[in-house]
């Protein structure tokens, strides 16, 4: 009988791109499936302005041989990499062994690219498990097209769900990070408990599910505890303490309150909750709500799926108006069509969710309709700040007031100490960090693999027992 052992593929000294493998006996669990931000090319993503992509038809041979995935045959779609070299795939590895398992699982912590992007290239066998609305959010990104589709069969997780994969069992815990759905797990071997936390933070509006999180792994007790450490640097105390999403919204509901004419409000459209509360918070208000086309098929797909999280949320029957010209060949929502003129007739009423990069639409939008006071744009957590200079020479241009209301999705290093100490576990991995090391673990032993390593969960449980660092 194999042993519990984890084998890391990505994720280790970069940002973003974890990729774990837990394998116990025959069974595996991979958990999360995306690329690093910093690898040779970061998958198309939304905000990204002309990003490098991977060449179409060719991108799961680049991830292969960019040595940005693992290189486990069996997790993907074999027709997306017909005639694939696995000899120079082993080479960028350095021909290491890796494990051999009968059945991998794939569990996908949350829509982020870096978490996710393979999902679409995944091999139609490969059972695959993310939460409930991680699902909803994955149908809606689709349906805008932020997402290629995958021929993966998924199977959606209740919050707390616990599924026996025989070898050991995964517990799915809802945790609170800038995209909806996003979740921890908790594994449990009989002998071995290991928590991943996945992306995660504090400011956000659920901090109650953190303490839910951290009380789970307490009365486990945990053995391994897996944490992002996005936020570290290499002098952790400087790091800024961010606004809550409380505060953030309140900010939002003055500007908004406050605006003379158009406000032009760009935000990440995997963040269904904020642009909840953002659409509740204009309606109360009694603007009206347009979007760009992909946003609101996010937006409508997500929902009819059935996002948990909004269940009951006002914002569900706020109407929306879709800017026509946004309309693209395969986007299809049920919202009516309004033009830039009509919108430029009325722009003290109306709430735009735009979408970098359609900043052309401002040149119509602020010349029309004659004047009507100034408009204001919000960047709210978004790749592409008011500073960027295309954006900034539009605002200077039409004299708009830029405005940036972000808290970010990760943990503040003073929250990263808090939770390692009070799960206290036997000991700490930090991934999604560049600087792991800079980690206040409060007394609790760190690990840190290396790229490509497989490591028994016994020989990292006995280095931390003696007092022995790699
Ligand atoms: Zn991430
Ligand atoms: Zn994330």
């Amino acid at each position: 009988m194999q042993e519990a052992q984890l084998t890391f593929f990505g994720g280790v000294g970069k940002s973003g791109g974890v990729q774990v493998l837990y394998g116990k006996g025959k069974q595996g669990l991979l958990f999360d499936f995306g690329v690093e931000h910093s690898s040779l090319l970061f998958p198309t993503q939304v905000t990204l302005f002309e990003p490098v992509n991977a060449t179409p038809g060719r991108e799961l041979r680049q991830f292969l041989l960019g040595g940005m995935t693992a290189p486990l045959p069996e997790l993907y779609d074999a027709q997306q990499m017909e005639g694939l070299d696995w000899a120079a795939v082993r080479r960028v590895w350095e021909n290491r062994e890796f494990p051999d398992y009968d059945r991998i699982h794939l569990y996908i912590g949350h829509m982020h690219t870096d978490h996710m992007a393979l999902l679409p290239f995944a091999h139609p066998d490969l059972p695959v498990y993310m939460s409930h609305d991680s699902y909803s959010l994955f149908r809606g990104m689709v349906a805008g097209r932020h997402s290629k589709d995958t021929g993966a069969k998924i199977t959606t997780c209740d919050d707390l769900t616990v599924v026996d994969f025989g070898e050991f069992t995964m517990q799915v815990v809802e945790m609170d990070h800038n995209a909806t759905g996003a979740s921890g797990i908790i594994i449990d071997d009989g002998t071995h408990r290991i928590a991943y936390t996945g992306d995660w933070r504090r400011q956000g509006k659920h901090p109650d599910k953190i303490d839910r999180f951290i009380r789970l792994c307490h009365s486990k007790p945990i053995d391994v505890l897996i944490t992002e450490g996005t936020r570290l640097t290499s002098d952790p105390s400087t790091v800024p303490l961010q606004i809550t999403e409380e505060a953030l919204l309140a900010s939002f509901a003055e500007i908004v309150r406050e605006a003379e004419g158009l406000v032009y409000l760009q935000m990440s459209p995997r963040d269904l909750e904020r642009m909840a509360d953002m659409i509740a918070i204009a309606a109360d208000q009694g603007k009206s709500i347009v979007m760009e086309a992909s946003l609101a098929a996010v937006w409508h797909t997500a929902n009819r799926e059935g996002l948990q999280v909004l269940h009951g949320h006002p914002a569900l029957d706020v109407p929306v108006q879709v800017i026509d010209t946004t309309m693209a060949d395969g986007i299809e929502v049920p919202y009516p069509a309004v033009s830039l003129e009509e919108v430029a007739e009325r722009k003290p009423e109306i709430v735009y969710f735009f979408k970098f990069p359609d900043l052309a639409h401002m040149i119509e939008l602020e010349t029309l309709g004659g004047p009507q006071g100034q408009s204001h744009f919000i960047q709210s957590d978004y790749s592409v700040k008011i500073e960027h200079a295309a954006v900034s020479k539009f605002l200077n241009a039409y004299a708009i007031t830029g405005h940036s209301l972000s808290n970010g999705g990760h943990a503040h290093p003073e929250a990263l100490a808090s939770l390692i100490g009070s799960i206290a576990p036997k000991t700490v991995i930090t991934l999604h960090s560049r600087f792991p090391v800079s980690q206040d673990t409060r007394g609790v032993k760190p690990y840190f693999p290396v790229k490509g390593e497989t490591v028994p969960v016994s020989s990292i449980l006995e280095a931390a027992a003696s007092g022995v660092n790699r």
